[in-house]
């Protein structure tokens, strides 16, 4: 079989579904790997590289996908990229098929056996393919970053001839994938660090991580380990005693999300209005309209002295790491059904069924 690999189409994107190392492991199930030249360039992958790795060079999309078995990206295709695909054909990726009407009917009228990514079921068999978690990594180690080069002040603690320097008060508004791996981030620059968030057990992960928890007297675990909306009453309540925190935080980086609604509004102008002049807030929830009400997506603003900051697709600004990581999320997820250089579904695996798009019943 061929898997194929072709240049992103979504503006900006600089990631790539496919590394040399997964290439290489590719090659070895006996498969055909036909790469678009450049694909990797953005994510410092070189031609040369993929051809060490056993790959074949494609001179442009179409002759890297057009007859392939299997194709890999990370953001869908465009339409007209789509409608170039062998039918049939497996694809992977973070496709979002209901995101664009156009996008959707492309991945039907291809017949196309669609895996969006983000439909992965979150069991513990899925961990190796979890692209929302390596990616929610990266993204909130970068919103950290970008809030640290926003602030006008420093994050550590410093004694000097100048006198002290006190450090950072740093909250990092949910506390999830994205959410710790801020914390973390923001530790490790000697920030004072405090996180919040409504399922009670992430009070545990953030002392781990040297933060502290912000209780809000708010607990909203929902199913699956996620978080359910919160009530009329229960927003209000953490409004309040969020917006008296506020007043003396320097930096907020907000992460929070409800899976399939757009993110809970936390950070009322009002709020934002209380806080310190030179205090900044990154809001990593800006993709799905942020958690802040001043937030626009893709701009930083100025909010009468504070800085509202809401960057798109962090991930992708850590392309090499992000790659990689999303390259062997992708290679585990394509080994359930690439192997001795074929490809075989089991319709009767749930990480098949439950991600496939559009959904389909089991075998009976
Ligand atoms: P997410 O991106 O959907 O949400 C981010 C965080 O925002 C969550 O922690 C959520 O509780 C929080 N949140 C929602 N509404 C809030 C509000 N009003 N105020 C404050 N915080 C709010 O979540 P995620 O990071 O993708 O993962 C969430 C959970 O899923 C975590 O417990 C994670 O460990 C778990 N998970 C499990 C697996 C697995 O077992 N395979 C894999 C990945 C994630």
């Amino acid at each position: 079989i061929t898997i194929g690999v072709a240049s992103e189409t979504a503006s900006g994107e600089k990631r790539v579904a496919l590394t040399p190392e997964t290439c290489k492991k590719l090659v070895a199930r006996g498969a055909r790997v036909r790469v678009q030249r450049g694909a990797g360039r953005a994510a410092s992958f070189t031609d040369d590289a993929y051809v060490q790795a056993g790959a074949e060079l494609a001179d442009d999309a179409a002759a890297a996908v057009a007859d392939a078995e299997v194709v890999l990206c990370v953001q869908a295709p465009d339409p007209a990229r789509l409608a170039t695909l062998r039918e049939g054909a497996a694809l992977i990726g973070l496709l979002q098929p209901q995101g664009d009407a156009a996008r959707g009917e492309a991945i039907v009228a291809r017949k196309l056996n669609a895996f969006p990514l983000e439909r992965l079921p979150r069991t513990t068999r899925a961990q190796a393919m979890d692209v929302l978690s390596s990616q929610a990594g990266m993204a909130g180690y970068k919103a950290v970053l970008i809030a640290a080069q926003l602030a006008p002040r420093f994050f550590p603690m410093l004694t000097t001839a100048a006198g002290t320097i006190r450090p950072s008060k740093v909250l990092i508004v949910g506390a999830g994938v994205a959410g710790l791996q801020a914390i973390a981030t923001a530790k490790r620059l000697g920030a004072q660090v405090e996180g919040f968030d409504v399922r009670p057990e992430t009070r545990e992960q953030i002392e781990s991580l040297g933060g502290k928890f912000l209780d809000l007297g708010v607990s909203a675990a929902g199913e699956g380990g996620y978080a359910r909306q919160l009530t009329e009453e229960e927003r209000a309540e953490q409004q309040r005693r969020l917006g008296e925190h506020l007043k003396n935080i320097d930096v907020i980086v907000c992460t929070a999300a409800v899976p399939g609604r757009p993110a809970p509004k936390i950070v009322t102008a009002a709020m934002i209005g209380g806080m310190k002049p030179g205090s900044v807030l990154v809001d990593l929830a800006a993709e799905t309209g942020g958690n802040c009400e001043l937030t626009q997506p893709g701009e930083t603003i100025d909010a009468n002295g504070v800085t509202v900051a809401g960057p798109l697709n962090l991930a992708s600004s850590g392309a090499v790491h992000a790659s990689e990581m999303y390259a062997r999320n992708v290679f585990n997820f394509v080994s359930l059904f690439v192997n001795d250089g074929a490809v075989n579904f089991d319709w009767n695996d749930e990480l098949l069924t439950k991600t496939v798009w559009p959904e389909r019943a089991a075998p009976a």
